[in-house]
């Protein structure tokens, strides 16, 4: 039995799929499911189950929710819409349920601005629809080239698959973004990972792991077992707070972009364009004084 067959997928009614949203970039999420079959080892998103009565292992649920379709799309005309913010929405049972794509169609001609956040190439079903948007962007996440990483961490497709749907979403004139996150200290090589997707990217955003969630200690424990050379490393970042790594981390993306003549900034700025059409590296490591750092340039 696949791990897919073995979720628990549930019908769920809800009034809106639409909420208001604190996160910088986008006005309003969209979340078509409850859960995230992905499952990822790191997953932020995983407090949701305190909220909707969830008690399973995260990953092995999910509710399917079916909404009022919107009786005015054109009043979110302008506003920033981010679809993926706690959930996958092009996950494998999106094939069967086509929730995703029902609040795409809903919404089609609103005006909206749509950033869909994906860990999968199944957005490739739905090109035609989002180019109907304007300035649609399209975010995979990735934060390792390394096919055994990767599986170790998240139940999404292998990291080529995203490259490509990014490849050809570019190709097809959509603008994309590589979301390197979460850096994970002394694995996640973000210059590979920027040397392999430049070509066809927009913007390349950079997140560093956090470790602030109740999934610590099972990211500990993994270090432990698979990277134990790295565990002082890790020690120092999440037990004892150094930032050492960071600001290093920091310091060599901003010579790495100085070197490849590319825009290097902090957060708060994410859709500037370099006047090149070269990739915009945008820093969302959290501490201020790396912000600061990235502000000198
Ligand atoms: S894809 Fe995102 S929401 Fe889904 S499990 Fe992974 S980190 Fe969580």
């Amino acid at each position: 039995m696949s791990a897919e067959e073995r979720v628990a997928v549930a019908p769920i009614k809800v009034r809106s799929v639409m909420t208001k949203s604190n996160l910088p970039i986008a006005g309003y999420s969209v979340n078509p499911y409850v859960g995230c079959t992905h499952g990822c080892k790191y997953c932020y998103a995983c407090f949701m189950k305190r909220f909707t009565g969830h008690g399973e292992v995260w990953g092995s649920f999910l509710d399917v929710k079916y909404w009022d379709a919107p009786k005015d799309p054109r009043r979110y005309a302008g506003c920033t819409v981010i679809v993926g913010s706690v959930t996958d929405p092009y996950l494998p049972q999106e094939e069967e349920y086509r929730r995703t794509r029902a609040f795409l169609e809903e919404m089609k001609g609103s005006g909206i601005n749509l950033i869909i956040v994906t860990k999968s190439d199944l957005v490739l079903r739905d090109l035609d629809l989002i180019a109907s948007y304007p300035s649609p962007l399209i975010c995979w996440s990735v934060n390792t080239l390394d096919e055994d990483f990767r599986k170790d961490m998240d139940g999404a497709v292998a990291i080529e698959r995203r490259i490509a749907a990014m490849k050809k979403c570019h190709e097809e004139g959509l603008r994309t973004t590589c979301f390197v996150s979460p850096i994970f200290p002394g694995i996640t090589d973000v210059f590979a990972i920027i040397d392999r997707i430049k070509g066809f990217c927009n913007y390349i955003w950079l997140e560093n792991l956090n470790l602030r969630g109740n999934f610590k200690a099972g990211i500990m424990e993994y270090i432990k077992e698979k990277h134990p050379g790295l565990l002082p490393l890790y020690r120092d970042i999440y037990d004892r707070r150094d930032r050492t790594y960071w600001h290093m981390l920091d310091e060599n993306v901003r010579e790495y972009a100085q070197r490849e003549g590319m825009l290097y900034v902090i957060d708060k700025e994410p859709f500037m364009r370099s006047a090149d059409g070269s990739p915009v590296i945008i820093n969302y490591f959290y501490h201020s004084e790396i912000k600061q750092s990235a502000k000198k340039k």
